[in-house]
């Protein structure tokens, strides 16, 4: 494993913050209703959610819940056709079907809600939401999502745009040279259409309220082609989102199978409450992902490393954030209270 300055920077690092939070134990993260020790309020998400942290951000200023922050921050995401791996304009299915993922996590109620695989809803964050407060359930699918949007008042919209058909279209056409679609003549791919040959994307978005309390959300269309009904770690609380009011908070974009199979956010989680700062703790996991990868044939590259793109965001009650992926460098958004920026991820492998 080939790791980078970034890595080594963060070691050095690490290893000062994880001394100091032994000593201090647990107390150190703080107790949920205390305010963080040296914090107010976070925003933290994937590397295309600046105007979430910013949305996010501005409503914790007017006192909102930290759940309605980032869901308010995320609908900006889910609404836009050009982000196209999330709500509407999002890419499609095998099938040529939008078909959606989300999830949230409430802190300070522990309690959270999620849809996956719903189609014709472009705000799948907020049906996600209503799971958690109208229903007994944390996860509803399909048919039945859907169903339950439309009787909470949610109309269909259709969400495959042309750009994104005509990726699909695309895709479907040189998919194979032994089938009856048949691509234009010319079998150029425009250079703007390259790109999404394969593709993933989602939003995690993450916020610590000033009073100490810790919310998030993941919304997605998922991979790009997917087997129709396909679920990936979004919607799967402790995969793709995790809240632990008392520690911190943890989400991820990235190949969604390998988080469920380790359930990434929930052991990121485990690893702030040992102490480790929010960075080190997404390495870590990061790390543990890369061994178990070395297990899947079907999961790793000739030399080894994971073929599948990974990104962890991390964020505790102290206020303090992190991020890193499998491969850098690469941004992520925060708003610190002050500043909304992109900020540079740690990474374990140099691109
Ligand atoms: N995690 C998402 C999924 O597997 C995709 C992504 O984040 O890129 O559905």
């Amino acid at each position: 494993m080939s790791l980078t300055h970034s890595r080594r920077d963060f070691l050095r690092t690490g290893a000062a913050f994880g001394a100091a939070a032994l000593a201090g134990g647990r107390e150190l993260i703080g107790a949920p209703g205390q305010a963080p020790g040296t914090a107010g309020m976070r925003v933290v998400s994937s590397g295309n959610g600046l105007r979430a942290t910013d949305k996010a951000m501005e409503m914790l200023r007017t006192g909102a819940d930290p759940l309605d922050a980032v869901i308010a921050g995320v609908n900006i995401v889910e609404n836009d056709p050009e982000d196209m791996s999330v709500g509407y304009g999002g890419l499609p299915n095998e099938d040529g079907v939008v078909e959606l993922d989300a999830s949230v996590m409430h802190g300070p109620t522990h309690s959270s809600g999620a849809v996956a695989a719903i189609q014709d809803i472009k705000n799948p964050s907020q049906v996600a939401r209503l799971v958690m407060e109208r229903s007994n359930h944390c996860l509803i699918v399909g048919e039945g999502a859907l169903r339950f949007a439309l009787a909470h008042g949610f109309k269909k919209e259709v969400l495959l745009t042309d750009k994104a058909r005509e990726l699909w279209l695309q895709w479907r056409e040189n998919l194979s040279e032994r089938d009856n679609w048949l691509p234009p003549q010319s079998k150029k791919f425009p250079g703007e259409l390259q790109a999404y040959v394969m593709t993933y994307g989602t939003i995690n978005c993450i916020a610590l309220d000033a009073k100490g309390d810790l919310s998030g959300v993941t919304t997605t269309s998922g991979l790009s082609w997917k087997i129709a009904g396909r679920v990936g770690d979004s919607p799967i609380i402790g995969a793709g989102l995790y809240v632990d009011n008392a520690i911190g908070a943890a989400g991820s974009t990235g190949f969604g199978e390998a988080n469920i199979q380790t359930l990434a956010s929930y052991q990121i989680v485990q690893f702030l409450g040992q102490g480790m700062s929010p960075e080190q703790a997404c390495l870590k996991m990061l790390e543990r992902l890369a061994d178990k990868v070395k297990l899947n044939p079907r999961l790793r590259r000739p030399d080894g490393r994971p073929n599948f793109g990974m990104n962890y965001y991390a964020l505790n009650r102290k206020g303090e954030f992190g991020s890193a992926s499998f491969t850098g460098p690469t941004q992520y958004a925060a708003h610190d209270g002050t500043k909304n920026a992109l900020r540079p991820a740690a990474y374990l492998y140099k691109s």
